[in-house]
């Protein structure tokens, strides 16, 4: 089967990304060198002290901890909060085994895996329809049916943010904590406050595809010591205050290291013209598209800024052609003045540009397809049959059959962009 709808266009002879690392003249390189000069190739120096300062600075939080990765940031947040919670584990055994913990659905696996390592059971939390975020009314409905968690993970999809702090209210309400994992979403704003400080314990990301980056990295970002200090402490090894190796805890080795930290250090002046531009490209889409059956990453414009990370669409119920996917391929019939993601995401691929599916959501993952997956009416689950009869809403599956990101690299050029909306719009046979 063919992609036919708009062959006229030449592929660019660069690939324009998804969303791909910009450095900045050497402003990065001067951290970098001045590891290199003074053989602090380490994960100890001062790059690493500054990316903690401007890191917590920037959330407005106390303390920021700089480690490998942010899914290592996540993990030292659920290992910290489960035993908080439930005690030390026992050797052998997870900070949170057994127990179920509330994760975002429509996310990046990413998210919930540290709930696993630490032998957590993920139970997911249908999106919100007008954020695409967790949706508070869902997870009120979570605690209705499980009381008894005490740990809920929820992420800004794209780095646009959906009610987080209301997320906040309802853990308070129930004595639960809340990891907000704003890897996607470091700048972005919720009535004024920076994404990454609503949780109790929070991380950003570094890594290559974000919106500054320093080729790998992560941030734990809290307002209390006790996690800063453990996870110091955790992601060095756990080394007690000895001469010798003195162990009375396990350890891991996620510390940031000098080198890295001197891109991330070099980066931050730029996350302000990274956001810009990634403004500039969502609002070039939103303008040229506005005639399409279809609608950008929706939020709330009176409380939240979103950084732009990702600029997404969804498209109309009724503009939708046949579309299938199975775990591994998808299949659709073209039709005039109708279009789906796979299509769409083809029309981008053969002008050279790098589109992708909406994050699949994790109740729809084959590894969780036991877990519990709460919507606004309920658990999905116990409700199979009127589930499989469409009769409950499942709006993350909704959005992941209709939706799909855009090419967002910020140094995509306007004429670049226009010819990606010019391809888009043959899709619908504009
Ligand atoms: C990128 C990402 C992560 C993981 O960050 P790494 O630094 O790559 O480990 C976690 N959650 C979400 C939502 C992400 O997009």
């Amino acid at each position: 089967m063919g992609f036919n709808k708009n062959n006229n266009y030449k592929p660019f002879t660069s690939k324009v990304w998804l969303s791909s690392p910009t450095m900045h003249n050497g402003a990065e390189m001067k951290y970098v060198q001045e590891a290199y000069d003074t053989n602090w190739m380490s994960t100890v120096g001062d790059n690493i002290n500054e990316v903690e300062k401007i890191a917590a600075k920037k959330a407005g939080v106390k303390y920021a901890v700089a480690l490998s990765c942010g899914t290592a940031a996540l993990h030292l947040c659920v290992k910290f909060a489960g035993e908080k919670l439930y005690g030390k584990p026992e050797i052998g055994h997870g900070a949170v085994e057994g127990k179920k913990v509330f994760c975002s659905d429509m996310t990046f696996a990413a998210t919930l895996n540290p709930v696993v390592y630490e032998g957590g059971i993920p139970v997911f939390i249908d999106t919100e329809r007008d954020s695409w975020n967790m949706d508070p009314v869902a997870l009120e409905k979570a605690f209705e049916l499980y009381p008894d968690v005490k740990l809920v993970i929820s992420a800004e999809l794209y780095g646009f943010s959906g009610d987080i702090k209301r997320i906040k209210e309802i853990c308070e309400e129930h004595g639960a904590l809340l990891i907000e994992d704003a890897a996607e979403a470091m700048g972005a704003t919720w009535d004024g406050k920076q994404c990454g400080s609503y949780g109790d314990y929070a991380a950003v990301s570094y890594n290559g595809n974000k919106i500054i980056t320093g080729s790998a990295g992560g941030c734990l970002l809290t307002n209390d010591l006790e996690v800063a200090n453990k996870a110091r402490k955790w992601s060095t090894q756990a080394r007690e205050n000895a001469a010798w190796y003195q162990h009375e805890e396990v350890g891991y080795n996620y510390r940031m290291s000098n080198v890295i930290a001197g891109v991330i250090r070099g980066q931050y002046d730029y996350l302000e013209e990274h956001i810009a531009q990634k403004k500039a490209v969502f609002e070039r889409y939103k303008e040229g598209l506005k005639d399409l059956p279809i609608q950008m990453n929706p939020f709330d414009e009176k409380r939240c800024v979103p950084n732009y990370w990702l600029s997404a669409l969804i498209i109309d119920k009724d503009a939708m052609c046949k579309q299938v996917r199975s775990d591994n391929e998808a299949l659709y019939i073209s039709e005039k003045g109708k279009s789906c993601p796979t299509e769409i995401l083809e029309a981008i691929s053969s002008i050279n540009a790098e589109g992708r599916p909406i994050w699949k959501p994790m109740h729809m993952q084959p590894m969780y397809r036991m877990n519990e997956f709460i919507t606004v009416n309920g658990s999905a689950r116990a409700k199979t049959n009127a589930y499989i009869a469409g009769e409950l809403e499942d709006v993350g599956e909704d959005i992941f059959n209709r939706g799909l990101c855009l090419p967002s690299d910020n140094k995509m050029t306007a004429e670049q962009q226009d010819v990606i909306i010019e391809v888009i719009k043959r899709c619908f046979g504009k």
